[in-house]
């Protein structure tokens, strides 16, 4: 590391900044978030320049700093472009062991700038140390979306209560209260209240609990989440979801989870794959129910995670009734079901004006074995669906439509491993969709549209070809 990231306190110091480009009201911008005395020297200031300038923790000059004016300085920043007339002052502010920065030009500078994301009093600085700066703005893009809004206050309620934290509650207990507070409590209770408010309200808790002198701490039951984990992608897990398995403790996950998502879980966190048991025997639904249960009463921030959208095609209902059933608590996190991400895919809507009003979510596999379904009206010229857990099934399916009147020449279009690095579309006919699953050896999860052409391949027939779909 060639860099060494620090944060300087600029409260009451003196940073001076040198030159008229825009590099120097940039800084000067970011600096205003500070409370450091700043003196500007440019001897053709801009408007914004001076405009910004009128702030009374602010001088202008015209002249070049002399050396008493920089003797003081915490930091100076030079204009980048201006290096070579700046040449005595880089000098000069060697000798006084001031550290000059030249903006953009990190081999004239003794410290260089990171990008920032300012969520005060959280700060998050990023640096590539010049190696690449384009990078560094879509690191610091994706940090903005992992941090909620609420970030810094949250940070400052917390500062806030320290000193209360500290006196009220012992070891274990402080640490389960910051736990809690981090997670999510905080965020509701500022939400509702706001920042005095809620102050007031951990205050009055933090007193009561220091007056308890067992200080049983604050006894936060978390809520089992189910959530959906999307098609695979961990792009596509949404922002709730990426925070519930960053804290969750103890995972309980499907087969079809990805491993790129798993990956994603705390190092210490348990991880039970509730698809197989090792010995071969599969979970059954009782015994997911079970474990849901005991972990949640031992007070474990659990997370079950589902492929997909957890609501479909996932026997949510069944472990939500479970739950309550045992008196816990639950939320549940939608996520990007398997059709919408195969829809991105192939580039076709499941919906379009004068083509399908209705879409159809289909499983070819229900308690029984292959699932029935209004074969009428899905074999109608124009009828379009999405099939789940079909691949085993597409004989079955192809001989259901046909039997019911659907046209050997509607389109199928079937996409494996949706989202995923492995991702394959294959384009064919209703009358051949079993021959054709065979001879592509279709073996992962998949979607099998009913009525749906890719993009591609649907602007390769010819309209006078094409079925009206
Ligand atoms: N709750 C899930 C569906 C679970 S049922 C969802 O909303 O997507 C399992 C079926 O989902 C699989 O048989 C397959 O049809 C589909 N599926 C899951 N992941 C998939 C993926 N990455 N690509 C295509 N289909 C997928």
């Amino acid at each position: 590391m060639k860099y060494f990231p620090v944060f300087f306190d600029l409260d009451e110091r003196i940073v001076v900044l040198i030159g008229d480009g825009l590099g120097i009201e940039a800084k000067l911008i970011s600096l205003l978030k500070t409370k450091a005395t700043i003196r500007v020297y440019a001897s053709d200031p801009s408007y914004t320049l001076r405009t910004l300038t009128e702030d009374n923790r602010i001088t202008l000059n015209k002249q070049l700093p002399t050396e008493s004016d920089l003797r003081d300085a915490t930091l100076v920043y030079l204009d980048g472009q201006d290096v070579r007339s700046h040449r005595d002052i880089r000098a000069l502010c060697k000798v006084l062991g001031v550290p000059v920065n030249c903006i953009d030009n990190a081999a004239s500078s003794d410290f260089i700038s990171s990008a920032i994301v300012d969520r005060d009093p959280i700060v998050v600085a990023i640096s590539s140390s010049g190696a690449a700066p384009v990078f560094v703005r879509k690191i610091k893009s994706q940090i903005e979306s992992l941090l909620r809004p609420d970030t810094g206050v949250v940070a400052r309620l917390a500062q806030l209560l320290r000193p209360r934290v500290y006196t009220a509650l012992d070891g274990t207990n402080r640490r389960q209260f910051w736990q809690a507070f981090f997670s999510g409590t905080a965020s509701d209770r500022l939400r509702r209240h706001g920042l005095q408010e809620s102050r007031r309200i951990y205050q009055r808790e933090l007193s009561d609990l220091a007056s308890d002198s067992d200080g049983q701490g604050t006894n936060d039951v978390h809520p089992i989440a189910l959530v959906g984990a999307g098609p695979g992608d961990p792009e596509l897990l949404t922002l709730k979801a990426r925070k519930l398995i960053d804290e969750a403790e103890v995972i309980l996950f499907d087969r079809l989870v990805s491993p790129e998502i798993m990956d994603l879980a705390r190092r210490e966190a348990t991880l039970i794959e509730v698809g197989k048991r090792p010995g071969g025997r599969s979970w059954t639904q009782e015994d997911i129910n079970q474990a849901l249960i005991d972990h949640g009463r031992a007070g474990s921030r659990v997370v079950r995670l589902k492929s997909g959208d957890p609501m479909i095609f996932g026997r949510a209902d069944e472990e939500l009734d479970a739950l309550q059933a045992a008196g816990l608590d639950y939320q549940v996190v939608p996520g990007v079901t398997s059709a919408s991400a195969a829809s991105a895919s192939i580039g076709t809507s499941l919906t379009r004006r004068d083509r399908n009003s209705a879409f159809s979510f289909l499983t070819a596999q229900d308690v029984r074995g292959f699932a029935e379904h209004d074969w009428r009206a899905l074999a109608e010229t124009g009828a379009t669906a999405a099939v789940y857990m079909g691949v085993r099934a597409a004989r079955f399916l192809q001989g259901r439509l046909l039997l019911h009147g659907a046209n050997a020449n509607t389109p199928i279009c079937v996409v494996e491993n949706a989202s995923r690095k492995d991702e394959r579309i294959i384009d064919f006919e209703l009358g051949s969709l079993s021959s054709q699953m065979q001879a592509h050896d279709v073996q992962g999860p998949a979607i099998i549209f009913v009525g749906l052409r890719s993009r591609e391949v649907a602007s390769q027939v010819t309209p006078a070809l094409q079925p009206a779909v």
